[in-house]
């Protein structure tokens, strides 16, 4: 990483932002009196399309440059974030079939794009070389809404960005005469969204974040324990997101097509994008209204095509891909070795999450106690397109002012990997009305941790007997009496509800092994004991018990577990 730095400004001169940059869409954000804030480019766009296009030797970039997608597809570089520091064969073209071709150079991927105009020959872009130009451009909006050069940024990637990528990606932003104070990871940026509003309970809790972009969908399971972020599981996903939404509509809206004029507008390249550009605005239009329009003129054969789409089937057309999120999402809790019941919150992000019937759906999986955060459902969700380039503002605010190499020290480990414990430990006091179990350590915890109880001992007082042990929970499920079969009248399209036989599921603690008991004697009536447990970074446990206000206590240590 070191060979790509360049001595960066003095931290007292920094000017930094915080930076997403998708494979289809990027933001700028900015924090000010710690709250960040994500700005509109010249465009007033907000989610700033990742495309460039060059036009008789000038270039377009966000919106402008998507739009040339119609008139202007081989000048036109989108759909490449992913390339950056990949070999040329290990790159999925897909996205890219109708705008430049990525080509191989060297190895590595670049793009043949008419960028100087007049009769100039195309010239080879490589793929570092086009994120160095978009970011300058982005960099640059940025600079000109806040009248004041940016320098550095913080940027957001995928969990699953390979070093390579990363090394590439800061290479770029250097290229662009942007520092790069840190890379954090997308979801860790997004829970760091969520965390900084003033209302905020900053408290042990696991979360999932469900990323939905546009070419890709990526999901992961991340536990919050004292400020520290655990990741303890990712899934990735590029066969349902957002493209994949708008081909559904796209086959949809061919077909109504051709029934009326008999021409499919799938067969040319023009009609197709004009196609594609239109299903994709109808589905943003459907998150927000229970209908919309769908409009283009001189869609194939000189035919001009208008006609409205509703939600529901709008959400036939794409069940597929909504079923795929699904099993995404149940499929990482799993792989976290979780159960649905473990999730405290889902936190959606990327702009696929604005969908209504996603969010439904996720409802559906999760218990009532899990908070969905998303505009469908919870009235406090932050916009899912801005979660992460706030994030990323936010952390770029609290490091800007160190210096480069204390940031890599002591922000890294933070978001990244941790050694936590993989049970809960508790305490189980023992006392008239029999055996009581009290977490103190949820399970996931990072360690080094250090946590404190107190229980209440019999009212009469007296001898307490207490015992650490290591907890794990499982799912206790009661089938509900049959219910009596309600008529099936419901038209909404609830795929996903399959209430047939209900179940109550409930998460119960089951007690594990033993770590250490402890006599607390001549407690007053009325007394508390107050058990301290503290895991260092080996795994071995201290535990420490003593009756609150009184002296002395027991204290004893473990080895690793
Ligand atoms: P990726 O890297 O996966 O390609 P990204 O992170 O660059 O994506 P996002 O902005 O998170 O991009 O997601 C883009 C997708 O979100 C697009 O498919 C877009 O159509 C979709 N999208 C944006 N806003 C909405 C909306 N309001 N309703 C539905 N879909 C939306
Ligand atoms: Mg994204």
């Amino acid at each position: 990483m070191s060979d790509n730095t360049k001595a960066g400004p003095e931290p007292s001169e920094r000017v930094a932002i915080g930076l997403t940059f998708g494979n289809s869409n990027s933001s700028i954000a900015y924090t000010v009196d710690d709250k960040a804030e994500v700005i509109a480019n010249e465009d007033g766009d907000r989610q700033i399309p990742t495309v460039l296009s060059y036009v008789d030797g000038d270039e377009y970039y966000g919106g402008q440059a998507k739009n040339f997608l119609v008139r202007n597809p081989d000048n036109t570089i989108a759909g490449f974030r992913d390339f950056l520091g990949q070999e040329f064969k290990a790159v999925d073209p897909t996205h890219c079939h109708a705008s430049a071709h990525p080509q191989e150079a060297d190895g590595s991927v670049s793009f043949a794009v008419k960028d100087k105009g007049g009769e100039e020959a195309a010239s080879t872009v490589p793929v570092g070389e086009a994120a160095t130009r978009y970011l300058r451009r982005l960099v640059g909006s940025a600079t000109d809404y806040l009248g004041k050069k940016v320098t550095s940024a913080v940027i957001t990637v995928p969990t699953n960005f390979s070093e390579k990528q990363r090394e590439a990606l800061i290479k770029a932003a250097n290229d662009a005469d942007i520092e790069i104070l840190q890379i954090v990871s997308d979801p860790v940026a997004a829970v760091l969204a969520y965390d900084a509003r003033p209302e905020a309970i900053i408290e042990d809790k696991i979360i999932v974040v469900a990323d939905l972009g546009g070419t890709r969908s990526d999901v992961a399971v991340v536990a919050s324990r004292g400020g520290m972020y655990t990741i303890l599981a990712t899934a990735h996903d590029y066969e349902f997101a957002g493209v994949h939404l708008d081909q559904a509509l796209m086959e949809h809206f061919a077909k109504e097509f051709q029934k009326k004029h008999s021409v499919d507008p799938r067969g040319n390249a023009r009609s197709l994008a004009k196609l594609r550009l239109e299903s994709e605005a109808a589905k943003r239009a459907l998150s927000l209204g229970a209908n919309a329009q769908f409009s283009v003129e001189s869609l194939a054969d000189g035919f001009d095509f208008s006609v409205t789409i509703n939600r529901i089937r709008f959400e036939m057309v794409g069940r597929k891909v909504f079923e795929g999120f699904n099993r995404l999402i149940e499929g990482v809790v799993k792989k976290a070795g979780l159960d649905v019941l473990d999730i405290d919150e889902v936190i959606m992000c990327g702009g696929t999450s604005h969908i209504p019937r996603i969010a439904n759906n996720f409802r559906g999986i999760f218990p009532e106690s899990t908070e969905i955060l998303a505009p469908a459902t919870s009235a406090t969700a932050i916009n899912p397109s801005e979660l992460t380039a706030r994030g990323a503002a936010l952390q770029a605010s609290l490091i800007q002012e160190y210096e480069a190499t204390d940031i890599e020290q002591s922000t890294h480990p933070a978001v990244t990997t941790v050694k936590h414990i993989s049970n809960a430990i508790g305490v189980i006091t023992v006392g008239p009305n029999g055996d009581e179990f009290t977490p103190v350590m949820p399970i996931e915890t990072a360690v080094p941790a250090r946590r404190t109880v107190r229980i209440a001992a019999p009212k009469e007082g007296g001898d307490v007997l207490i015992k650490v042990v290591e907890g794990g929970t499982h799912i206790k499920v009661t089938k509900a009496e049959p219910k009596e079969k309600a008529e099936d009248s419901d038209e909404d399209s609830d795929f996903d509800s399959d209430d047939e036989d209900e179940e109550k599921r409930e998460k119960i603690w089951k007690v594990g092994s033993l770590l250490a008991e402890a006599a607390i004697k001549g407690i007053k009536a009325g007394g508390q004991v107050e058990v301290t447990i503290n895991v260092l970074a080996d795994l071995s446990v201290t535990v420490t018990a003593r009756e609150v206000g009184g002296k002395g206590g027991v204290r004893g240590t473990l080895s690793g577990q």
